[in-house]
């Protein structure tokens, strides 16, 4: 129950999630003897049928004399296999579940040659590969090919080091809509069934094409650099607004930010009924599970609302990131997903400021440093032998990379590390890269070995605590160690940590990037009077903990309010909690230095007092201390919840909207409020009984305070 409340109103997503189990891979590189150039697929679709029939013609170079040769094709029956324009016999193998030999009689001679297969499959069922769904008792076709699935579609070479130009042709009942990842290049109706070609696609890996067969409709997105729409099934128009208001000025920000222009010709946005991933990048086709794009603002929570531009910041991010620039292989799927996940948090923040996406998420960053902190986690960066190990812990992977990127964009300075990235993508574009290649432009960038620096947030499992000791009027030193959890061995490691400083001479508040290489390091600070207080994860975007002496630490938190952002509020917070875990703080200086903060304006540092109770509860409160517990939460918060009241004001920053039914949930069950309770109950019996909530923000608290009692 608690978990639940504490949880309420937050939306679990991930864009990446594993799929339900299908076919075994054969987890085979197909080699380099004979490549893909460019494959036409020719598909014929009745969503309302069980099965298909497509053909591919795949233009091949063939390196060298060549017996044979292997590619993907999985569940499917080849009928036909022929090289065009030779006497060569083909005949065709199946030779794992996902993987088809092709032996030649003669050898093919080194050269450029035209595959054709025709084949027949059945429809996927699990949301993977090309795959039927029914909704509202109508079939609809969609795809989801990432990681290794375009396979179950149509043979291919299903790699993403293979990046060729595909030209998608589909014949589907004429009813039905089609939707593939480029412009419609012609179309004819012939017997009942339209056949649509679309232009030529860029160069893509099979694993971001896609297609979309149903009984659809779409909504222009005006004002974009590409023509643009919302897909979705018939009758839902109506809730296409908030995508079509939120679409153009993402996109628009970050062209500014690559400085280019979206690289694909066309931009639709397609609701998916039925869907494991959150959203899928496909080139120009990006896919929603329906929930996250067809929003019905009235009834949606601020968070709703947030998630929404978070994963369409996301999957744009991808446009040029991933698509553009695709990975060589999976292995750095990771750096794939971080950056996304990194820059979609950035563009949140500057095109939607009043979400404050990347405050509110960095409540997040503490539970899954929390996580990093266990003996048991692994590094970032590992080999990716087979595609199942891509689904092991990525979670973690993905939120402590971008969390590195995010630390490394702060103290190399968001123009150096953007002009880095930029230049990665112009020399990479429409190609493929390595992770490496990243870290050398990014090194070109700075006055910093950076690469040098990453390769331990990467390569190793865990992160640091720095310890700050002030040495003299201007002279601070900081030492590290691996950062444990109290009574907890793990290997002892060290980092070349890159650390901000923020510090007061009285005067004013001055800050500095440096990079701590060694165990321990002394700095000079610019000053003009002595210094009051430094602070050493300055901005708050450090992948590390802090500790400084008790009475620093108290020194700290009172001027928190007036010297740090928001953001370094927060985080102050979740590294005290951290100090706490690993026994560097005692209970009564966390509970003390926790009180400084209790009358702090900011509701996402609320937020992080919500969080620090929850801390108080799970780590000094017996069942017989309840009581009490009840009597210090009303008092800690009753101060807070008169501060936002329970009506929301007119045009409410939306962080206070959250902030109210997590401050409700906690002072309802925890602080056992009467009156609260009351009112959540009396919120829940209006909402069941179908009226409009004043506050969609508060229903789910409502609903879970209702079944307490
Ligand atoms: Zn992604």
């Amino acid at each position: 129950m608690r978990t639940a409340l504490r949880t309420a109103g937050v939306v679990a997503l991930s864009v990446f999630l594993a799929p339900a189990a299908h076919a075994e891979k054969s987890n085979v590189r197909l080699g380099d003897e004979v490549v893909p150039v460019q494959q036409s697929v020719h598909l014929r679709l009745d969503p309302d049928a069980a099965s298909y029939t497509g053909s591919v013609a795949i233009e091949i170079e063939v390196r060298r004399v060549t017996e044979s040769f292997v590619l993907h094709a999985e569940g499917m029956e080849i009928n036909v296999a022929a090289i065009v324009g030779t006497p060569v016999e083909l005949t065709v193998q199946r030779e794992a579940d996902d993987l088809v030999r092709l032996s030649a009689e003669p050898a093919l001679r080194p050269g450029t040659h035209r595959l054709e297969m025709d084949f027949q499959a059945d429809y996927g069922r699990q949301s993977t590969g090309l795959y039927q769904t029914f909704y509202e008792d109508q079939g609809f076709l969609f795809t989801q090919f990432q990681a290794d699935d375009a396979r179950e579609a149509f043979p291919c070479f299903d790699e993403p080091a293979f990046k060729i130009p595909f030209d998608i042709t589909l014949t589907v009942p004429q009813q039905h809509l089609a939707i593939a990842g480029t412009p419609v290049s012609n179309e004819r109706v012939r017997d009942g069934w339209r056949t649509t070609t679309f232009r030529r696609t860029k160069p893509l890996p099979t694993y971001l094409l896609a297609v979309a067969v149903g009984p659809m409709e779409t909504v222009e997105i005006p004002g974009m650099s590409v023509p643009g729409r919302v897909v979705f099934p018939k009758g839902k128009a109506h809730l296409t607004k908030v995508a079509v208001e939120t679409t153009p000025p993402l996109l628009a920000a970050l062209e500014e930010w690559f400085g280019s222009p979206h690289p694909y010709a066309k931009l639709d946005l397609i609701a998916v009924p039925e869907f494991w991933a959150g959203a899928m990048e496909n080139a120009g086709a990006i896919t929603y599970k329906d929930r996250y794009l067809l929003i019905d603002r009235e009834q949606s929570s601020a968070d709703l609302l947030r998630w929404h531009t978070v994963v369409t910041a996301h999957e744009l991010a991808h446009q040029w990131f991933g698509n553009l620039v695709t990975m060589e292989w999976w292995d750095d799927l990771w750096l794939n997903e971080s950056f996304a996940d990194w820059m979609a948090g950035k563009m949140t923040d500057q095109v939607f400021p009043e979400y404050r996406h990347t405050v509110s998420d960095l409540q997040r960053t503490q539970g899954n440093m929390a996580v990093d902190a266990r003996p048991s986690t692994r590094p970032i960066r590992r080999p990716i032998k087979s595609t199942d190990q891509l689904m092991e812990g990525i979670g973690l992977t993905y939120a402590k990379g971008r969390t590195v990127l995010g630390m490394f964009e702060y103290w190399m300075g968001a123009e150096n590390f953007r002009a880095g990235v930029v230049s990665y993508i112009e020399a990479n574009r429409w190609g493929n890269a390595v992770a490496d290649d990243l870290w050398r432009a990014l090194d070109g960038a700075s006055e910093f070995d950076v690469s040098g620096a990453l390769a331990g947030f990467l390569e190793q499992p865990g992160f640091p605590l720095l310890h700050l000791e002030y040495l003299g009027e201007r002279t601070v030193r900081l030492s590290q160690t691996r950062f444990r959890n109290y009574g907890i061995d793990v290997e002892p490691l060290s980092w070349r940590v890159p650390v901000v400083l923020k510090w007061s001479d009285g005067e004013r508040v001055r800050s500095r990037s440096v990079l701590l290489d060694s165990e321990s390091a002394e700095f000079e600070l610019d000053a003009v009077g002595p210094v009051q207080w430094v602070h050493p994860n300055g901005g708050g975007t450090g992948y590390y903990r802090w500790t400084t002496a008790a009475d620093r630490l108290s020194d700290l938190a009172r001027v928190s309010a007036k010297a740090f952002t928001p953001r370094e509020r927060v985080e102050f917070l979740g590294n005290l909690g951290a100090l706490l875990d690993a026994g560097v703080v005692t209970g009564a200086t966390y509970v003390s230095t926790l009180a400084e903060f209790r009358y702090d304006p900011d509701p996402l540092v609320l937020s992080g007092v919500l969080a620090a109770v929850d801390k108080v509860h799970g780590s000094f409160v017996p069942m017989d201390l309840e009581d009490a517990f009840a009597v210090w939460v009303r008092s800690t918060l009753t101060p807070a919840m008169d501060r936002v009241g329970r009506t929301p004001g007119r045009n409410e920053d939306p962080t206070v909207s959250a902030a109210r039914a997590e401050l409700v949930a906690v002072l309802a069950d925890w602080g056992r409020d009467a009156a609260l309770r009351d009112w959540c109950r009396e919120l829940a019996e209006r909402y069941l009984a179908g009226e409009t909530p004043e506050d969609p923000s508060m229903t789910s608290t409502a609903l879970a305070v209702a079944a307490l009692d």
